[in-house]
């Protein structure tokens, strides 16, 4: 069977520069979902010029009209929905429901920023002078870089592109290499519905050659980056630099509280839903469950037997909860971290093994695992490790669990379960974490409001919602007198 090729965007123009890399399905790495052309440092130099060049007519459209275009987007995606559904669980190993739930938020991110273009706001306030009006309005910043992960390979880059764009900026977008396809399908879609050339660009490619050249790029004003603390971090240092306005979304270490006052069924089916689903390669996953001493047993007991039923495998085939690691190395360093969990804290009570045999060994699946009895100072109550492994702790009271919670440096998501209202307001309020859960799993966020965590985990204003806008556009001051 012909391999389908996916070239670069630039310009308006598809490009296919020289060799390309493959991308395969990490259930079945014997299936090649596509050929990418594999960027290059040039090919980003010129999809910033193109977007610098593109920024004017882009800029100075009334922003409804690029609204239109975001809807036009928005309506194709819908009607290839079960192919880019099929497709994201082909080339990133999530079921097919997750991938369609996914897909169906990439359609409605484009339709609520294409709704944005009716709506920027701006500032219309009383002056303090006689016959002075004053004001301030939203203009784009000017030409962004987007650099998105693979966990998320539809979502995210809507979630960048969809406000970047209303606001009338250009962008250029570097998906990962793991998962270019799901960014690649908006880009076709954008494409299809007349977006300008050099509006939005796509260059995929190795990320170090790539990222380096997106923040060295003269044209570039900003970056938002979702990925590792380790890349963010560095991306940081390079694009201070410059003074580029930067976004960084990054890696977190979720704890999920959990209550002796808990509903104790909904406790043990939200923590493993939390943990498992999307294989626990979710940024908002839970992968501390920090649990109160009255219940702790008879809850980790609950767990591991809700785990059990867990059915792991290819995300194509119905009934099948969780699928692969996206790749050997992320597999590796799964099982890395599990030999290190083994050695801290004993062995699993479940799981805790790559499957093998009956069709498994095609691909990099991992049973999901549960440590029990982990301590605060044990690496794998510590360090993120982006994979179907949870770490059950044992708290005295409540005041014992949050300090557990915000002992780490991270704060992206966390969860209590509890029926005890004062209990759910000091958590909203003392918990350091920018998304909070309540009675709810960790993970499982909605397009409309803020989204973004907080100490090492994020920097920078947040994504989503309105609060998106803030990102991706600059006040501009007026006082007129009349
Ligand atoms: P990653 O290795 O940091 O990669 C993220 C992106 O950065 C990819 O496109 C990658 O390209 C690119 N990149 C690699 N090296 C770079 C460099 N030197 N300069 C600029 N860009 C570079 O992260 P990942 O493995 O894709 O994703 C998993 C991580 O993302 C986890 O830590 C997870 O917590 C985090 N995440 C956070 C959120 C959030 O909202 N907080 C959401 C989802 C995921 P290549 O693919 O070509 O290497």
């Amino acid at each position: 069977m012909d391999i389908p090729a996916f070239p670069n965007y630039i310009d308006g123009n598809w490009v296919d520069r020289g060799p390309g890399f493959e991308n395969r399905n990490p259930a079945n790495t014997s299936d090649i979902v596509g050929r990418f052309a594999k960027g290059t440092a040039r090919d980003i130099e010129d999809a910033a010029c193109a977007a610098a060049n593109a920024l004017p007519g882009w800029a100075n459209l009334n922003a409804p009209a690029r609204g239109a275009i975001l809807y036009k987007t928005a309506d194709i995606l819908d009607r290839r929905f079960e192919q880019v559904s099929a497709d994201m669980t082909r080339e990133e190993g999530k079921t097919l429901p997750e991938a369609k739930g996914e897909v169906r938020r990439t359609i409605n991110i484009f339709r609520y920023f294409a709704g944005e273009g009716s709506r920027l706001d701006g500032l219309l306030v009383p002056s303090e002078r006689d016959r002075v009006h004053t004001f301030a309005f939203r203009k784009p910043i000017g030409v962004v870089g987007l650099i998105t992960p693979w966990n998320f390979p539809s979502a995210i880059p809507a979630w960048k592109l969809a406000p970047a764009l209303i606001c009338g900026n250009t962008v250029v977008l570097k998906p990962a290499s793991a998962a270019p396809l799901s960014a690649w399908r908006i880009i076709e879609a954008l494409h299809e519905a007349g977006l300008p050339k050099g509006v939005a660009n796509f260059v995929a490619g190795s990320g170090g050659e790539l990222g380096q050249a997106l923040v060295q790029a003269a044209p570039l004003k900003a970056v938002s980056f979702t990925g590792s603390c380790q890349i963010g971090n560095r991306l940081h240092q390079e694009a201070s630099k410059r003074r580029l306005r930067i976004q960084l979304e990054m890696g977190g270490k979720n704890p999920t509280v959990v209550l002796a006052d808990a509903d104790f069924n909904a406790a043990v089916e939200n923590t493993v839903n939390a943990a498992f689903f999307s294989t626990g390669q979710k940024c908002t996953a839970t992968s501390r469950a920090i649990v109160e001493d009255a219940i702790y047993d008879r809850f980790l007991e609950a767990l591991v037997e809700r785990t059990r039923k867990l059915k792991v495998g290819d995300g194509m085939q119905p009934g099948i909860d969780i699928g692969p690691c996206i790749d050997q190395a992320q597999m590796d360093t799964v099982l890395r971290y599990i030999e290190i969990g083994r050695s801290e804290a004993g062995a699993p009570k479940i799981g805790g093994h790559r499957r093998s045999g009956d069709g498994f060994d095609k691909g990099y699946f991992v049973e999901p695992t549960i440590f029990a009895d982990v301590t605060q100072e044990m690496t794998i109550a510590r360090e993120e490790i982006f994979g179907p492994v949870l770490a059950v702790m044992r708290a005295r009271d409540f005041a014992d669990a949050m300090r557990i919670a915000n002992e780490v440096p991270f704060g992206l998501s966390a969860s209590i379960q509890t029926t005890n209202l004062s209990r759910v307001f000091e958590f909203v309020y003392r918990m350091e974490a920018g998304l909070l859960t309540v009675n709810l799993p960790s993970a499982g966020v909605e397009y409309q409001l803020p989204f973004g965590g907080t100490k090492d985990s994020s920097f920078g204003p947040k994504e989503q919602g309105p609060a998106a806008l803030d990102f991706y556009s600059d006040y501009k001051t007026v006082y007129l007198k009349y």
